[in-house]
C-alpha cells in the first residue's frame, strides 16, 4: 500500500526547488511603509521551518535571521488569556466572527459598537493585551514572552530597536482603535497603556525555528495546557488569521494561518506539524506573498488541507 502524502513525506529537494520559486514570487510584493524598520527589511530574505510531530525539523533559507512577529503574536496572546482566564471570560472581551475589513479597520469596530469582532484584528489584540498581568507594558510583555518560551522551548525576546522604530511614527489608527475601545468600556486599562502593551508584544522577535516551535504548542499542547484552548486558537486562525483573505485561503490551501506585517507567517497542520515562513514583501492585505505561496504549494501537493479526511 502506498502511504498517503503528509508533511512527514516531504523531500528536502522538493522544498529547495519551491524555495527558489518562492524567491521569485516575493518580487510581486511590497514592503510596508508605516514602520521604518520594516520598510528597510531585506526584501530578498526568505526562511522556512517545518516541524512535525515525528520531530524531524526542516530549516531552509535564512535560518539565523531574527524578525519581529508583529501580528503573529495574536494567536499566542489569545492562548495565554484563554489559559489564565478561560474561554467564557475571553469571549466576553472579544468576539469570534470573521471580518471582511482590513486588520486595523476603525469602521468595523464602530459598526460593532466598540466590541472587537475577533482577536486576530488589532482591536481584539489591543483588548486582550490589556489583560496580561504586570504593572507596566514592559512587564506584561515579559510575562507573555517568558510563558511562551516555557511552553515552546523558544527564545523570543523584545526587539528594542523595532519598538523604537514603531514609536518613531505614532500609529494614529491604532490610537483611534484604542480610544474607541476605551470609550465603549472594552478595555480594562487606559487606551494609552493598552496600546503601549500591544506595541511591545508585536515587537517580540525570534528566528524561523522559534516561530515553528510556537506553532507546535498548538499541534501538540504541553500537558499543562488545555487542548480545547489550542483547538479554539487554531479554529480562529483558520477563520480570521489572514483577515479578508481567510475564506479564500481556506479553499485554496485549507490550513489555519496567521500572518504579520513583518512578513512572518505561521500555518498549522492539525495532527501533523507547523510550517513557519518569513519573507517581508506583502500583498495588498498585508500577508507575505512568498509565505502564502509556499504554504499553498505544501498544502496542495501533500494534501494537507483540513478539509480532506482520510478514508483509512
Ligand atoms: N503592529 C502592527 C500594527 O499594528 C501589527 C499589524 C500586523 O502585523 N498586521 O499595524
Amino acid at each position: 500500500m502506498v502511504s498517503s502524502p503528509s508533511l512527514a513525506t516531504l523531500s528536502p529537494t522538493q522544498l529547495d526547488t519551491w524555495l527558489a520559486l518562492a524567491r521569485q514570487q516575493a518580487r510581486a510584493g511590497k514592503l510596508p511603509d508605516y514602520i521604518p524598520a520594516l520598510a528597510q527589511a531585506n526584501p530578498e530574505a526568505l526562511a522556512i521551518a517545518i516541524q512535525t510531530r515525528q520531530g524531524n525539523p526542516y530549516l531552509g533559507g535564512d535560518r539565523t535571521q531574527v524578525f519581529p512577529l508583529m501580528s503573529v503574536i495574536k494567536p499566542f496572546l489569545l492562548l495565554y488569556v484563554l489559559t489564565t482566564q478561560g474561554a467564557e471570560a475571553v469571549f466576553s472581551y472579544v468576539g469570534m466572527d470573521p471580518s471582511d475589513r482590513p486588520f486595523n479597520s476603525l469602521a468595523q469596530l464602530q459598526a460593532d459598537r466598540g466590541f472587537p469582532r475577533n482577536p486576530m484584528l488589532n482591536s481584539g489584540a489591543l483588548t486582550l493585551a490589556a489583560h496580561l498581568p504586570g504593572d507596566t507594558p514592559q512587564e506584561r510583555c515579559l510575562n507573555l514572552s517568558q510563558w511562551l518560551n516555557q511552553q515552546a522551548g523558544s527564545q523570543l525576546h523584545l526587539d528594542a530597536g523595532i519598538l523604537a522604530s514603531v514609536r518613531s511614527r505614532p500609529n494614529s489608527r491604532n490610537q483611534e482603535l484604542a480610544e474607541c475601545l476605551a470609550a465603549a468600556g472594552s478595555l480594562v486599562q487606559s487606551a494609552a497603556s493598552a496600546l503601549d502593551t500591544y506595541e511591545h508584544i508585536c515587537c517580540l522577535a525570534g528566528t524561523i525555528a522559534d516561530l515553528s516551535q510556537l506553532g507546535m504548542v498548538l499541534v501538540s499542547p504541553p500537558p499543562n495546557l488545555t487542548p480545547d484552548h489550542c483547538r479554539i486558537v487554531t479554529a480562529i486562525m483558520g477563520t480570521c488569521g489572514l483577515y479578508e483573505d481567510s475564506g479564500r485561503f481556506a479553499v485554496t490551501a485549507g490550513l489555519p494561518c496567521k500572518s504579520g506585517v513583518s512578513g512572518a507567517l505561521l500555518a498549522i497542520v492539525p495532527g501533523q506539524g507547523a510550517i513557519a515562513c518569513y519573507s517581508p514583501p506583502l500583498d495588498a492585505k498585508g500577508n507575505s506573498v512568498a509565505g502564502l505561496w509556499l504554504v499553498t504549494q505544501l498544502a496542495t501537493s501533500l494534501h494537507l488541507s483540513v478539509f480532506y479526511r482520510d478514508s483509512a
